[in-house]
């Protein structure tokens, strides 16, 4: 039987390609779950959950700005009314703004990431929760957060503003849902080769090298790495676990 046989399970941000949310759709697919896309890029996410069926996969495209109320309700009410359940939430959606403190358009750039990557996960988490204890079968929520969430890094302050916060309401949700059997984790993922790295690094083949450099492993991380860490989390194997977080880069944060 595979690992997620009979789950439904829904990851935002599934658009980006590589990205990291469908790195993890394809996973959690793969191991036998429906899965459910979002993105507020419709046409991609759209390609996307159809890349994953032609691997006779089950995946449903679904648009979503994860920062507003109204489509957390709207594709929350559709997965209740089209598969009856949801067992897994991946808050994976989130934005990357670059600058140092003093930097031109810092707040503005805060503003905008605090309304996609802590109020996003955090009416995720709600939302999830709410129709996880409905159904009382338990769940997994993982939260992907970053290791600018563990640690510091020049020019990442408002960006790691926002995933430290996403590490500490994970830990404060799975304390509340702990007796319930939804487990709330988060991830940390070091440096990954997505649109989003290639847009921080602007493509620069020694800024690659640069980062490749002072990984302990010698190398980016790829999607894949993360969706296996994400895999085991939603999966019975993680039965045990909450309220903890996942450092995945290469040893990265460990030096
Ligand atoms: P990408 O930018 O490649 O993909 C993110 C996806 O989320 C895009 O399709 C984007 O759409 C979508 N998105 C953005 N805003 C919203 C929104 N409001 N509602 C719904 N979807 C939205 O990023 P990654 O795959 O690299 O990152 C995924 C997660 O991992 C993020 O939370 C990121 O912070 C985290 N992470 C990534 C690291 C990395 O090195 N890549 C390192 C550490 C953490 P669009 O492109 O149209 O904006």
């Amino acid at each position: 039987m595979r690992r997620l046989e009979g789950k439904v399970a829904l990851v935002t941000g599934g658009a980006s390609r590589p990205g990291i949310g469908f790195a993890i759709a394809k996973r959690l697919a793969e191991e036998g779950a429906q899965v459910i896309l979002t993105d507020v890029d419709t046409s991609g996410v759209e390609e996307s959950a159809a890349m994953i069926r032609e691997m006779n996969l089950s995946a449903t495209a679904m648009r979503q700005d994860v920062s507003l109320q109204a489509d957390w309700d709207q594709v929350i009410e559709r997965i209740l009314t089209d598969f009856g359940r949801i067992d897994i939430l991946v808050n994976n959606a989130g934005i990357l703004d670059v600058g140092e403190i003093d930097s031109d358009g810092a707040v503005a750039g805060l503003k905008r990431q605090l309304s996609v990557n802590v109020e996003g996960v955090f009416m995720g988490t709600q939302a999830a929760v709410k129709a996880m204890r409905a159904a009382s079968q338990g769940g997994s929520i993982v939260n992907i957060s970053s290791v600018a969430g563990k640690v510091g890094f020049r020019g990442s302050a408002s960006y790691a503003a926002t995933k430290g916060a996403v590490k500490l309401m994970t830990k404060s949700v799975a304390l509340e849902t702990a007796a319930e059997g939804i487990r709330v984790n988060s991830v940390h993922p070091g440096i990954i080769r997505t649109n989003m790295a290639a847009e921080g690094l602007e493509e620069n083949a020694d800024n690659y090298a640069a980062i490749e450099a002072v990984i302990p492993m010698g190398r980016l991380g790829e999607p894949e790495d993360i969706a296996n860490c994400v895999l085991f989390l939603a999966s019975d194997e993680a039965g045990y676990v909450t309220g903890a977080e996942f450092v995945v880069d290469g040893g990265y944060i460990a030096q």
